[in-house]
């Protein structure tokens, strides 16, 4: 048996132990790899082997009964090994292609389905939501979940014009991602502020540095100290609800969700681009989230129709201008979408803790 190194306290294990033997053997000696049908791509090495993965949806939050099916399926087909994606999918890897159709039969057998690689709509990926994290204003999963099953084919079949990166983020301030689109919470009320518990729960000069506007102020009220927002200044961010749960901003109504277009990670041909906004106010509406859905169908309907190939999102756009790009989507373009806030400068400088 290998050689173990000792553990150390953080961090991800180390990935060697658990590589196919295959891509161990020729880590950073590939020659080519081709994508003979969705779901599944095949790497040839320089020393002439092969290997043949096939990428498996499954939903972000995973049981324990499900993760050992799926362990079982690669114990049996897949030479005993998986691989998950920072997209939540499973990556099966095989050294032969005859291992391939067996073990995409008994995927699909299961229940799971295969797709998502080069240019489809990939798995959403999406933040932690209420199962791990304490400031949710939505649940994530339910939206990716809802949304996938409608977008299911997309994800099978590989005609977009390119890949398409679906991102959700459950409050508008944290984890969130970089996507072609990009669905976040967006709240539009300032905090309500519940004084009785704020002596007891919040360390008042913390929550002061937390706004990036400087809004909040200490405050006395009914002879106890707390906190007090100046609401014109607010921008509803929701950074100070994670350190002073009192100053609630979560709400049914009013935390919305928000959808934003052509974010791209740089890679070797092209700078990063920012996502953009370009629908607002939409209800946060579990379970099944149905606005936010048709929004998301109606943007990739029109890039797949007018994009050419190999065009990401935000090249498509970039070539048709943005008011053609609204047209096509059926989107209202309002005042809201133009950037006008001058505050950060003079702002900032209000802050305990930000100087320029
Ligand atoms: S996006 Fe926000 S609410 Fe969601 S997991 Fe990240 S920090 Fe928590
Ligand atoms: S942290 Fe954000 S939500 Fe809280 S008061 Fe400041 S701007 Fe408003």
């Amino acid at each position: 048996m290998a050689d173990m190194r000792e553990p150390i306290e953080t961090g991800c294990p180390d990935p060697w132990q658990y590589m196919h033997p295959v891509m161990r053997k020729n880590f950073g000696m590939w020659k080519y790899h081709e994508h003979p049908r969705p779901g599944v791509l095949r790497h040839v090495a320089y020393s002439g082997d092969e290997i043949w993965t096939v990428k498996v949806g499954t939903q972000r939050i995973l049981d324990v009964f499900t993760l050992r099916k799926l362990c079982d399926i690669g114990e049996q087909y897949a030479d005993g090994f998986v691989h998950f994606t920072l997209r939540s999918n499973l990556e099966y890897m095989v050294a032969e292609a005859s291992k391939v159709e067996p073990l995409i039969k008994a995927v699909e057998d299961a229940g799971f389905i295969v797709g998502g690689t080069q240019n489809s709509v990939t798995m959403i990926s999406h933040t932690q939501g209420w199962l791990h994290c304490d400031i949710p204003g939505t649940d994530a999963s339910g939206v990716v979940k809802s949304m996938m099953d409608e977008l299911i084919d997309e994800f099978k079949q590989a005609n977009m014009p390119n890949r398409v990166h679906i991102t959700t983020s459950c409050c508008q301030i944290n984890c969130g991602g970089q996507g072609d689109i990009a669905i976040n919470v967006q709240h539009t009320k300032p905090p309500k502020i519940n004084h009785n518990l704020v002596a007891n729960v919040c360390e008042r000069p913390s929550v002061v540095a937390r706004c990036p506007v400087a809004a909040i102020r200490p405050a006395i009220v009914n002879g106890k100290p707390s906190l007090e927002v100046d609401e014109r200044k607010c921008i509803c961010c929701g950074a100070c609800y994670p350190p002073c749960p009192p100053m609630q901003i979560n709400d049914p109504i009013h935390s919305q969700l928000a959808i934003w277009v052509g974010g791209n990670h740089s890679n070797a041909r092209g700078k990063p681009t920012f996502q953009k906004l370009v629908a607002a106010g939409i209800p946060n509406n579990p379970p099944r989230w149905p606005e936010a859905t048709a929004i998301v169908k109606r943007i990739l309907k029109a890039y797949k129709e007018g994009a050419r190939d190999w065009e990401r999102v935000n090249e498509w756009i970039e070539r048709i201008g943005w008011p053609r790009f609204f047209e096509e989507v059926e989107l209202p373009f309002t005042k809201y979408h133009i950037d006008t806030w001058r505050g950060a400068r003079a702002s900032f400088n209000a802050s305990n803790y930000i100087r320029f």
